[in-house]
């Protein structure tokens, strides 16, 4: 009995120190920790740089690890987690590093380094090795950081990530004291804009949508054409359409123009390595961000409101495009002609971009079928507002409303319209055909006018050549084409026969005077100087300018501010936002009738702005913008060590074939050109460049 009492005894003072120790040695784990290691693959491979999946779960859990942590489980899984931590979707993206600098030996050295092999060591002592001050100093502190091997040294000695292997863990971003080596996801890199600090060459630097020129053309020296499409994609979804009409103000900073005379012909690479993926018969990948379930409207289907779509697709967003023509492409579709820019290599471009996910409705006009509230009670979280230049100026002259007299955006759109089977009108032409203006509208209308049997036609402008607003190719194309040209021509008056029909254009000569506010000569009239031109059809292309009657129809839009030119307001053009907290816009609604690759870069700004609005945060623009303008000290006036080589001319149809028929004009330059031409480019950096590299 005693020995019992004894025994339990004992065992009672076991228990009440085990029930003390359990509470006083007690460590909770989070209960978090066991789902997230469920959602790993379990494969204890320490890929992701724990020791374990356990290890990895717990990172997560601590903040310490990203929900992607898990090299091989995928992005669904990386989602799965996001959700257990609360997390924005976003989040759950994988990383990847990414080197920005190329410069490697090409900056000359200005430091001696005395024996030091450390980056870090050398930016404190020295400040750097390397002539560029944002450079590569080339000593591989971020190789020695990486534990997975994802990065080594290329062969012109500057760290080349290997994305395979990368799993985005960011050692070598610490381990970098140039803060070149930057860990991004796919959605930071989407909504990376041109800054003053950053590695960019004159070209990157000038081109509106900010594409990653020399890096797109290398890929293409290294016969990487699907790598290609992708570093023109992250930044313009409609490589095909602006391969075909981009005017390439990239090619106007091109450092080899300087040595040769003749740019690199950036914009015809553009459109090979766009047309080697639409011959390809398959599509290369794009992925999106998981789903954030914000909701996001575009008004506008053309350049400006299906980039906007795109960008804000792959950030996760669900997009609806509405637009009130019955296609979806804007001016690209009505406005610029199928010799120019073929209607079935549109659909490619548009369905791709569509495929992502995005619904369009059309024949929808925003003021008639659809309202702001209607949008709203539909749980649209915010509107973009790309509805282009539509409306034609008038000259304000007599007699401008007489029967065959039209005016370029109708003209234009009602002929394509009828030749693609959306409208049984049938149009007029006239044998003997006058358009007014300069631009692109005025040549794309003579044009079309050529090809549509009329026997002469001609072009009055009232400056003179060299102002023309029109891309330089088109307008040598019409001089091929056997258009006439009236230059310093002012309309006066439009004169009628006895039936009310146009029967000619009185216009009055102009001489150049004194120069005007922007530099250009002002056309003076010279009196007496009265001239008749004879016409039965007369096209009025003088320009246009935003649509905006739906601010009188949509009681939520009365107040939604508009310029002096009816262009939407946005208080600064970078973020282009509106009044109106949840409305964005972008494009020609907001610079006025401009250029498409101007359309796709607002499109993307726009994008991040509705992004950040969606996330609640503030609505500011990028730091450190480089926003049209150029880093100083960039853009050279000579570039030594270059040897002269020619420019890859482009082919195209012979003219006596082309006016007779809209079969694509211009045509794609070759595999073996392509190669050669990429060779031509100097592969810049910001000072850094690649001599004698001639062709
Ligand atoms: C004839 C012509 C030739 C051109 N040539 C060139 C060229 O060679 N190179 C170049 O870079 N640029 C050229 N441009 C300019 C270029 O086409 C435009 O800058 C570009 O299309 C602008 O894109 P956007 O999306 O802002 O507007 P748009 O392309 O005009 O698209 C606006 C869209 O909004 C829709 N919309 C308008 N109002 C409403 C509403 N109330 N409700 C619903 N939908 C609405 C329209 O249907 C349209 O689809 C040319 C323009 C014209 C007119």
């Amino acid at each position: 009995m005693t020995a019992f009492l004894f025994m339990l005894g004992i065992g009672g003072a076991c228990g009440i120190v085990l029930a003390v120790a359990s509470r006083v040695f007690y460590v909770y784990e989070d209960p978090r920790i066991a789902e997230i290691e469920s959602l790993t693959s379990g494969a204890n491979c320490g890929g992701c740089g724990y020791t374990g999946c356990a290890a990895a779960a717990t990172a997560v859990v601590g903040k310490k690890a990203k929900p992607s942590v898990c090299v091989i489980a995928g992005m669904e899984a990386a989602t799965a987690i996001a959700q257990v931590m609360g997390m924005d979707p976003g989040t759950a993206e994988t990383l990847l590093s990414e080197n920005e600098c190329r410069g490697g030996d090409r900056a000359e050295d200005k430091y001696e380094y005395m024996g030091v092999t450390s980056c870090s060591a050398i930016d404190s002592i020295h400040g750097g090795k390397r002539v560029c001050s944002i450079g590569c100093l080339g000593y591989g502190d971020c190789i020695k950081a990486c534990i997975f091997d994802a990065i080594e040294m290329g062969p012109e000695n500057y760290p080349v990530v290997i994305e395979s292997k990368c799993v985005g863990c960011g050692a070598c971003q610490t381990a970098c004291p140039k803060n070149i080596i930057k860990v991004k996801t796919m959605s930071d890199r989407l909504l990376t804009f041109n800054q003053f600090d950053a590695a960019l060459s004159p070209c990157a630097q000038t081109c509106p949508a900010e594409i990653d020129i020399p890096k797109y053309i290398r890929q293409i020296r290294e016969g990487d054409y699907e790598g290609s499409v992708h570093t023109i994609r992250e930044r313009n979804p409609l490589l095909l359409s602006c391969g075909r009409v981009c005017p390439h103000p990239c090619e106007d900073k091109c450092r080899r123009d300087i040595e040769d005379e003749e740019p690199v012909s950036i914009n015809q690479m553009k459109r090979f390595v766009a047309d080697f993926e639409m011959n390809s018969g398959s599509r290369f990948n794009i992925p999106c961000a998981p789903s954030t379930g914000k909701k996001v409207a575009v008004i506008g289907g053309g350049p400006a409101g299906l980039s906007c779509a795109f960008f804000l697709r792959r950030l996760g967003h669900d997009v609806e495009i509405f637009d009130m023509m019955p296609k979806l492409g804007g001016m690209i579709r009505y406005g610029i002609p199928e010799y120019r820019l073929p209607k079935k290599v549109l659909e490619w471009e548009i369905e791709g971009i569509l495929n992502l996910g995005i619904k369009s409705h059309v024949n929808v006009k925003l003021g008639q079928d659809i309202t702001v509230d209607s949008l709203k009670e539909k749980g649209f979280d915010a509107i973009f507002m790309g509805i282009g230049a539509w409306k034609d100026y008038n000259l304000g002259i007599e007699g401008e409303d007489l029967n065959g007299c039209y005016t370029g955006i109708d003209f234009l759109s009602r002929f394509s319209l009828t030749q693609h089977g959306d409208s049984d009108e049938k149009i007029f032409v006239g044998k003997k055909c006058v358009v007014i203006g300069g631009g692109n509208t005025a040549i794309d209308c003579v044009r079309t006018l050529v090809r549509l049997g009329a026997d002469e036609v001609s072009i009055v402008y009232r400056r003179t050549r060299k102002e023309m607003p029109a891309n330089m190719v088109e307008i040598e194309a019409a001089e091929h084409e056997g258009i006439n040209f009236h230059f310093l021509a002012a309309p006066n008056k439009v004169v009628a026969d006895e039936n009310g029909n146009v029967k000619g254009l009185e216009y009055l000569k102009m001489e150049l005077g004194e120069p005007d506010e922007s530099g250009r000569r002002r056309p003076v009239p010279i009196e007496g100087s009265e001239t008749v031109l004879d016409t039965d059809m007369l096209v009025t292309a003088i320009g246009q300018g935003p649509d905006v009657s739906f601010k009188e129809t949509d009681i939520a839009l009365e107040n939604l501010e508009t310029t002096r030119w009816s262009t939407i307001d946005s208080a600064d053009p970078e973020t282009l936002q509106t009044n109106i907290p949840y409305i964005f816009t972008g494009g020609d609604s907001a610079t006025g009738a401009s250029l498409v690759v101007e359309a796709i870069g607002g499109g993307r700004r726009a994008a991040r702005s509705i992004h950040l609005y969606l996330n609640g945060e503030e609505v500011t623009p990028v730091k450190r913008s480089l926003f049209k303008t150029h880093i100083p000290g960039t853009i050279f006036e000579s570039v030594p060590g270059i040897e002269q080589s020619t420019r890859t001319e482009m082919p195209e149809l012979p003219v006596d074939e082309r006016i007779k028929t809209f079969e694509e004009a211009d045509l794609v330059i070759t595999q073996k050109d392509a190669i050669k031409e990429s060779k031509r480019c100097l592969d810049c950096c910001r000072i850094c460049y690649n001599r004698d590299v001639a062709a």
